[in-house]
């Protein structure tokens, strides 16, 4: 059969292996060490769940054989094996696995750096070789294949003689380079450490012809001879204990498995020993998965049973809300053959799950205390999770979450947590004032902050769109209510002057709100305002920040908020309204529609009728 070539995107990650300048090629032995694995956990788990095949323990290994003179390294697995379909359809293509959607920034970034980010699974292979030859008989098959390929100008695919089924994996080495020693991928003692580095705990031996030496025989002389040692230690790193393992280990876990493209910020290893036994290594990455918001994006742990994988991502594990958190959870307790439907109604799942959220929260929770700078740069990055986390599921969660909530401080400059602010409050300070808006420098000037700042108080600038959302959830904090500077009450001790205002004024803000019409529900006398002469309110549930999030949703649900256009009755353009009144109707709809106009882009929103806003300055000025 004639050469075939590799679909676009294979061809490109294949030329970035090949050209590859990256610093850390031993990776490409973790990465083929990993699908052996992966093969290996593959008819382990056919041979438990299904009875016609029988195996032993020894049947299931990983062997690496180097051969310095013909320049050649073998990874041999007893593993599950491929079909010629198989080969082509796992080695022709770009593996699925997280790195599909790098196509776009692939052009964007250095080469090395996606090699780092992504984990690049076989094709790595072409980091250190100049052919590569695999060899695989499946499962059920008598024909064994073999692929082959020496590069980006494609691969052949031809039967070929395998006596077991499994897959054998040849690589030729290239020649060394200035710049790189190819030798060392042939060196067996380096072999051996790159093995221990990443592959340790791979539950399966990893066998290599080691060279050691002995006492010979007769007299002082020691001679060298070579054995087949099993050079992991085997021992997952889940079930080793805590104080074995080191910061390092944990981050080697991480990128073995690819739970990440970055370095975890956290990790939490999991012991648990009461109803339900399971071990469990979970980690809050450094950065937002890069695919966080889209629809590939796939929360879940890692699920084993007694140490062989059964799900790749098991969402039930694991809430929406903590949804960035990687990692694993086995468990003796978990039936191998438990089935996905079965699994969701699984009660030691169930317990698993609430434990794990609880450990993630307290996790959270003394970081906050304990270091302050990593939960802020924590709470940067996935804080608008934890309060979507506030509303979702009925809001089950808030009491827990609501302590782990930042929000910008208006007087401390800083980002504060709700005890803080209830700690600063004054005595005579009744509520939690809050404002929204699209960023701290555009609140921080917004005219309805005006007398709520002027009062002392501090105030919670919100920014991310589910903020006001969260709040109306949570409604108070320590029993005290949150309230919005731009809500229609603020809960101000009555004056007696402001509710006069109205009242004289009555007749002043029906001819505005007539003049506007339905663009607003009233016309009224501001309590909020101090230099400004106008802004917008809102009565009732829906804030304007709610109605522009709303707004922009796929499904537009069209709600909008009941706006309120507030005037300074004590400013000076007040008065220049209430002689308009008297002498000059036309003028005063004018002035209206001009104070109203300004009052939306204040608020960020956009002026419906630019032309005849500019038309009506125009007419102002002439
Ligand atoms: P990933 O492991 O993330 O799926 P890889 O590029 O490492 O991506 O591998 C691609 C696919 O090739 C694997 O998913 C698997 O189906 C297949 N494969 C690779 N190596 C082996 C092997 N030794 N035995 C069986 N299948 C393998
Ligand atoms: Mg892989």
């Amino acid at each position: 059969m004639g050469k075939r070539k590799f679909k676009t995107e294979s061809k490109r990650l294949l030329d970035l292996m090949i050209n590859s300048i990256y610093t850390h090629k031993e990776i490409f032995l973790r990465e083929l060490v990993s699908n052996a694995s992966d093969a290996i956990d593959k008819i382990y788990y056919k041979a438990l769940t299904d009875e016609k095949l029988s195996f032993n323990q020894e049947d299931y290994y990983i062997s690496i054989e180097a051969d310095k003179e013909s320049r050649t390294l073998v990874v041999r697995d007893t593993g599950i094996g491929m079909s010629e379909k198989e080969l082509e359809d796992n080695l022709g293509v770009i593996a699925k696995s997280g790195s599909l959607d790098f196509k776009d920034d692939i052009e964007k970034k250095d080469g090395f750096d996606i090699i780092g980010q992504f984990g690049v699974g076989f094709y790595s292979a072409f980091m250190v070789a100049d052919i590569v030859s695999v060899k695989s008989k499946a499962l059920g098959s008598d024909q064994a294949f073999e692929w082959k390929s020496k590069g980006a100008d494609g691969y052949t695919i031809e039967p070929c003689e395998l006596a077991d089924v499994g897959t054998v994996i040849t690589l030729h080495v290239k020649d060394n380079t200035d710049d790189e020693n190819y030798d060392d991928y042939l060196d067996s003692y380096r072999l051996q450490s790159i093995v221990k580095k990443y592959s340790d705990f791979i539950r399966y031996p990893i066998k290599m012809e080691v060279t050691k030496t002995r006492q010979a025989e007769e007299g002082e002389e020691t001679e060298s001879y070579t054995e087949q040692e099993t050079i992991n230690s085997m021992v997952p790193i889940w079930s080793k204990n805590k104080s074995e393992l080191t910061g390092e280990d944990y981050e080697n876990f991480y990128n073995e498995k690819r739970y990440g493209f970055d370095k975890p910020a956290k990790h939490i290893h999991i012991k648990a020993e009461g109803t339900v036994r399971y071990n469990a290594i979970l980690y809050i990455p450094q950065s937002m998965p890069f695919d966080f918001y889209s629809k590939e994006y796939e929360r879940g742990l890692e699920l084993y049973s007694s140490g062989v994988m059964i799900m790749k991502k098991c969402q039930d594990l694991i809430p929406e809300y903590f949804g960035f958190v990687q990692g694993m959870v086995d468990s003796e307790d978990l039936s191998l053959n438990i089935s996905r439907e079965l699994l969701q109604h699984d009660r030691q799942l169930k317990t698993i799950a609430k434990n794990i959220k609880t450990k993630i929260k307290n996790e959270l929770k003394s970081m906050l205390e304990k270091d302050r700078e990593g939960y802020e740069k924590f709470f940067e990055t996935f804080g608008r999770q934890l309060k979507y986390g506030v509303y979702s599921e009925y809001g089950m969660n808030k009491d827990d979450l609501q302590d782990l909530l930042l929000f910008y401080s208006s007087t401390e400059k800083k980002v504060v947590t709700l005890a803080e602010y209830i700690d600063r409050m004054g005595e005579d300070q009744k509520y939690i004032y809050y404002a929204a808006g699209e960023s701290n420098e555009r609140i921080a000037s917004l005219p309805q902050t005006e007398m709520v700042a002027d009062k002392g108080y501090e105030i919670l600038y919100f920014t991310d769109d589910v903020d006001e959302f969260a709040i109306r959830v949570l409604q108070a904090y320590d029993e005290k209510e949150f309230k919005s500077v731009s809500g229609s009450d603020l809960g101000f001790e009555a004056d007696e002057k402001d509710e006069a205002a109205d009242k004289d004024n009555e007749a002043l803000f029906t001819a505005m709100k007539e003049s506007l019409g339905d663009k607003v529900t009233k016309v009224r006398a501001s309590k909020r305002l101090k230099n400004h002469p106008v802004c917008l309110a809102t009565d009732g549930e829906l804030s304007i920040e709610m109605e522009k999030v709303l707004a922009a949703m796929p499904d537009n649900p069209g709600m909008k908020a009941d706006k309120v256009l507030e005037i300074n009755t004590n400013h000076e353009i007040f008065a220049v309204l209430k002689s308009a009144e008297i002498e000059d109707k036309d003028k005063l709809s004018l002035y209206t529609q001009l104070l109203y106009n300004q009052a939306l882009l204040i608020e960020g929103l956009s002026v419906a009728d630019p032309v005849a806003f500019t038309d009506d300055i125009l007419k102002l000025m002439k």
